[in-house]
C-alpha cells in the first residue's frame, strides 16, 4: 500500500474513487498477451507513461475512468489497449452488426490521429478500425464499417444528423477531448451498461459536468496540476 502511494507520488498522480487497482510500473505487469506486447516492443516503447500505468489496470478491471493528463502523455494508447482487450473478450465477436468499441473525438484531425494510433495496435488481433467524419465521401466511410472492431467518430454533429451507424453493440465508449453538446445525445443512444472512459488534457467545469453525466462511479486519475 505504501509502495503504491510512493509510485503515485513520484508520478505526480492523483487518484480518487473506491477500490482502485494498483498502478503497473512496466508493460510486463499489464498482463497483455504476446501479440499486443510484440507490437508495443516493435514500436520501441520501453515503459508505460504515467497515465498508462494507472489507467490501463483500472480500465481492465472494468471501471469507468476520468483521465486527465497533458497533451503528449500517451492517453490514446491508455484507452486503445483496454478497448482491444475488451473487444477480444466478447463471445460473439464476429456476429451481429456495428462496432463494440466507440471513440468520440471533437475534430477530423484528432479522429484521424486516433485512427492511425488505433490501427497500429488493432493489427495485433486483426481487428478493424474505421474513422468516420464529415467531408470527403461519407458513404465510402460507412461501407468500411464491419462487425466488431473499433469506430472513431469525429465531426459529431454529422453523425447525430445522419444516424449513420449502429451503436447497439457498443459496450466500450471513449470520449477523447470531446466536450461538445452533441456528445450527450450520442451517449444517450449507447447501452447504459457500457464502460465509459473520458480523457482530456484539461479539466474545466464544462468537462467535469459532462464527465459526471456520462460515467458511472468513475475512477478519476490525473497527472500533474489540474486547474478547475
Ligand atoms: P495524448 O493523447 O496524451 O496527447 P498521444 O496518445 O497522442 O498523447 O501520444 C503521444 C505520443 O507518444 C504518440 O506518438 C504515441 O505513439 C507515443 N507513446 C504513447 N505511449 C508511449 C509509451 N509508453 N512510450 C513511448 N511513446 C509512447
Ligand atoms: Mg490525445
Amino acid at each position: 500500500k505504501e509502495r503504491v502511494e510512493l509510485i503515485r507520488k513520484e508520478l505526480d498522480m492523483h487518484v480518487s474513487g473506491a477500490d482502485v487497482s494498483k498502478p503497473c510500473i512496466s508493460f510486463a505487469h499489464f498482463g497483455f498477451d504476446d501479440a499486443l506486447l510484440d507490437v508495443i516492443i516493435k514500436l520501441g516503447y520501453s515503459d508505460p507513461t504515467g497515465i498508462q500505468k494507472q489507467a490501463v489496470p483500472v480500465a481492465l478491471s472494468g471501471r469507468d475512468i476520468i483521465g486527465i493528463a497533458k497533451t503528449g502523455s500517451g492517453k490514446t494508447a491508455a484507452f486503445i489497449w483496454p478497448m482491444l482487450i475488451h473487444i477480444m473478450d466478447q463471445e460473439e465477436l464476429s456476429k451481429g452488426e456495428g462496432p463494440i468499441g466507440l471513440i468520440l473525438a471533437p475534430t477530423r484531425e484528432l479522429a484521424s490521429q486516433i485512427y492511425i494510433e488505433a490501427k497500429k495496435f488493432a493489427k495485433a488481433y486483426g481487428l478493424r478500425v474505421a474513422a468516420v467524419y464529415g467531408g470527403a465521401s461519407k458513404m465510402d466511410q460507412f461501407k468500411e464499417l464491419k462487425p466488431g472492431g473499433i469506430e472513431i467518430l469525429g465531426r459529431l454533429i454529422d453523425m447525430v444528423k445522419m444516424k449513420a451507424t449502429n451503436f447497439r453493440r457498443v459496450s466500450f465508449l471513449v470520449l477523447d477531448e470531446a466536450d461538445q453538446p452533441q456528445v450527450r445525445s450520442i451517449c444517450d443512444n449507447i447501452r447504459p451498461d457500457r464502460q465509459t472512459l473520458l480523457f482530456s488534457a484539461t479539466f474545466p467545469k464544462k468537462v467535469e459536468t459532462l464527465a459526471r453525466e456520462v460515467t458511472t462511479e468513475p475512477v478519476r486519475i490525473s497527472i500533474g496540476y489540474v486547474g478547475q
